[in-house]
């Protein structure tokens, strides 16, 4: 059973728009009706209700949203309906600046299952399986939406906030945890930890790991390191707090995510001219979400990079997919000796690398120009100096210019549980 609502995700192209066309006019009208953050943004558009395609609408910006909160503090204005309809309050992590607010309302919960839904059938997910949460239930959207979605899909869940790894590894033996969610870089630092306790993960019930917040789920040496050492099958899924859970990996196309198109509107844009990049081509992804009535977002600029492929799947579905995953982010894109370079693809190259435990990207600038400086932690017991040359020349190959490199002792790097900062920049 690799649906979870059928009827929609078996639409064909024509069929899609057809949806999105009708969910997405009958938000506009709730959304002028009542959401002044919008209404001000809309004036425009109001005056032409009958063409609601959504390529008429303005751009949202992540700054225009947290400048409305800062301007009607706590809540902002993007509010559709009165504040007493909302129940539940989350916010996005400080990593980009001041943390965002987002409020949702029973009804958009739902809408967030029913996104889940799809999301972990199409991961292959059955009615057995069994989740484990390893990280902390703060206020990150996400994780919340994860496990109640599971919950009320009927799966049994078990919430490892507040533990260590080591009691986070004996629990998932312990209580033979078939799937887990967490972050790439967290299923890698479970994987170190079970090396170094003898725990052995790959004789776990575990098989699957549905990983997200970083680009590592889609990256093909860190999916197999960690599938490797679990041997159990990675799936990526991307989404944002201010957006929802937007994508998917199917089981049947390894190596990229499908956008819920029933439940979104996913553009590519050339980020400078804001022009729809071609079929295919590297270009920002902008997102509508259709459910979310409440706290709503209409041509949201995500930041993320994509390339899009539209067409029928083997899966069946013809959903979007975005070929191997979100590639990066537009602000994350280092610019050296003439390449720009993403850390995503720098990780690719390291997890591919033998002996190495954990890296670091520093950037430094040099007058007008940035130097990259990798900075290696090898495995205990594994020569050192061979791991370097070996990180030296994937470098060279691939970006064809050689990175100064220092080596850091073992256990010396920091380790993520949530999303990772592996990249340094220095003045
Ligand atoms: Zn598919």
């Amino acid at each position: 059973m690799p649906y979870f609502f059928a009827e929609e995700e078996l639409l064909d192209r024509d069929g899609i728009v057809a949806v999105q066309r009708r969910k997405f006019a009958a938000m506009v009208r709730a959304v002028l009706a009542g959401n002044a953050f919008y209404r001000g943004k809309l004036a425009d558009v109001q005056s032409s209700q009958t063409d609601v395609a959504v390529e008429s609408f303005p751009f949202t910006t992540r700054a225009e949203l947290q400048q409305d909160q800062i301007s009607h503090s706590p809540f902002g204005t993007n509010l559709t309906f009165s504040l007493d309809q909302y129940t539940r309050l989350h916010q996005t992590s400080a990593s980009f600046g001041e943390p965002l607010r987002v409020l949702d309302r029973n009804a958009d919960w739902e809408w967030w299952r029913r996104c889940w839904g799809i999301i972990y059938r199409g991961a292959g997910v059955e009615p057995g399986d069994r989740f484990f949460f390893p990280f902390s239930f703060g206020p990150f959207i996400g994780f919340w939406a994860a496990f109640e979605s599971a919950v009320a899909m009927g799966n049994m869940c078990l919430p490892a906030g507040g533990m260590t790894t080591s009691a986070r590894l004996r629990s998932i033996v312990d209580h033979k945890v078939t799937v887990i969610c967490c972050t790439p870089t967290y299923a890698l630092r479970m994987a170190e930890a079970a090396r170094e306790e003898g725990v052995n993960l790959a004789g776990s019930a575990v098989r699957l790991l549905i990983v997200a917040g970083e680009p590592g789920g889609s990256i093909p040496s860190t999916r197999t390191a960690i599938e490797a050492a679990f041997t159990a099958r990675v799936v990526d899924h991307a989404g944002a707090t201010e957006v929802g859970p937007h994508s998917f990996e199917c089981v049947e196309s390894p190596g990229g995510v499908h956008f819920i198109e029933s439940e979104f509107i996913v553009e590519a844009i050339d980020p400078r001219s804001g022009n729809t990049v071609g079929e295919g081509e590297e270009g920002e992804l902008v997102v509508t979400n259709l459910g979310r009535w409440g706290m709503p977002v209409i041509r949201y600029r995500t930041g993320d990079l994509v390339r899009l492929r539209r067409g029928q799947c083997r899966c069946g579905r013809h959903f979007a997919r975005a070929e191997g995953g979100i590639l990066g982010r537009i602000d994350d894109m280092i610019f050296i000796r003439g390449n720009n370079v993403y850390p995503a693809q720098i990780e690719d190259i390291m997890r591919g690398i033998d002996g190495l435990a954990e890296y670091r990207i520093h950037v430094c600038r040099r007058g007008a120009l940035n130097d990259l400086a990798l900075e290696l932690e090898p495995l205990p017991g594994v020569d050192a100096g061979a791991v370097q040359r070996r990180a030296e020349k994937a470098i060279q190959d691939r970006f064809h210019f050689r990175p100064s490199v220092r080596l850091a002792p073992p256990g010396t790097l920091p380790r993520f549980e949530m999303k990772a900062r592996r990249v340094v920049r220095e003045a």
